[in-house]
């Protein structure tokens, strides 16, 4: 059935950032029509958004998440980062079997989708890692997701511990089950966890298929300041700045690499590939040029209750409605607001 998106602001996201007022129509996954002519060519019955003083915009791309750690959150939050995983986040994960993975990333997912956001970057654990990719495919988001790669280590409990081989073999695996999956909304990453966790051989062993089967390597750089020591100790070189480009030939950054979070690599000659790895080339690897309102373009958007882009960034009120691959996947008919202490309650200009 036809979906029309009715009487809203369109903030394209184009390359001119036109806005302005109109419908938008969808079919079969995709926008077939915006502005004038939309109403009419609409076949029906067709399923009508009342999007009146709504901003209708691209759905939000979250660029690293972890779907399997949804239901570890606040357990450990005060913990510096090796800790946190030796003592907490590893042996949770190696606890997972595929129901609490699934509810994971079910929950995960529920929660990404009802803020807004149609496309993830996921990165998953060892294991277990069907049942996130299978949650991904039902949700009707669109995801690139990987299970974690992880052949060397201390602390590393047992469920998580595995050789270069299996981890290689099961990515590949996984690659030839899911990626590609549900018309393309699905596609795999190879996932080395971080430096600390991977031998030469899994990095280069990950690089060179991410390069064969042109998808994407995801990992982790540059997050903590014991980290960064305890990188420096291990291999006698930094993760951002040096690590990743002694194991090859195979250039981190001459395939699709996403490097995540690398807080601590700002004052260093690393900026350049941080800045590259966190804007240039996330942006490609997540198809961001793709995110915008356009006929023929997949829709993904979000319908929020306020007029303008400014105004929902402001307020950041739970968007009306969420469509992901032209199925609505969110509604929501309230809002909630953050109340600050000593602060006026519910401001708006
Ligand atoms: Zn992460």
């Amino acid at each position: 059935m036809d979906l029309l998106v009715s009487g809203g602001t369109i903030v394209t996201c184009d390359g001119q950032n036109r806005a302005f007022e109109g419908d938008l129509l969808v079919r079969a996954g995709r926008i077939a029509a915006i502005g004038d002519g939309a109403r009419r060519a609409a076949l029906r019955p067709a399923r009508v958004l009342d999007a009146r003083g709504c901003a209708v915009m691209p759905g939000l791309v979250q660029a690293h998440i972890h779907l399997c750690q949804v239901l570890f959150r606040g357990m450990a939050d005060d913990l510096p980062l090796l800790d946190w995983l030796k003592n907490r986040i590893w042996p949770l994960e190696a606890a997972h079997d595929e129901k609490s993975a699934r509810a994971s990333a079910e929950l995960g997912l529920l929660e990404a989708m009802r803020a807004g956001t149609t496309t993830i970057l996921d990165m998953g654990t060892v294991r277990a890692h069907d049942a996130i990719m299978d949650a991904c495919v039902r949700s009707g988001i669109r995801a690139i997701s990987g299970k974690t790669m992880m052949d060397v280590g201390e602390g590393v409990p047992r469920g998580l511990r595995e050789t270069t081989k299996s981890s290689l073999d099961e990515s590949d695996r996984l690659l030839r089950d899911w990626d590609g999956h549900a018309g393309g909304r699905i596609r795999y990453a190879y996932a080395p966890r971080f430096i600390l966790s991977c031998s030469e051989k899994l990095v280069r062993g990950a690089a060179e298929r991410a390069k064969q089967h042109d998808v994407i390597v995801h990992s982790h750089v540059a997050e903590h300041p014991s980290e960064r020591a305890a990188v420096r100790s291990a291999l006698g070189q930094d993760d951002i700045e040096d690590a990743f480009y002694p194991f090859g030939r195979h250039n981190m950054a001459e395939i699709a690499f996403l490097a995540a979070h690398a807080l601590e690599a700002v004052d260093s000659a690393g900026i350049d590939l941080v800045y590259d790895a966190v804007t240039t080339t996330a942006a490609t690897v997540l198809g961001v040029a793709r995110h915008r309102l356009e006929v023929g373009g997949n829709a993904d958007l979000v319908v929020h209750r306020e007029a303008t882009l400014r105004s929902v960034l402001a307020h950041h009120d739970a968007p009306a409605y969420v469509v992901a691959s032209g199925q609505v996947v969110a509604t929501s008919t309230s809002s909630t607001k953050l109340r600050l202490p000593g602060g006026e309650p519910d401001v708006r200009e």
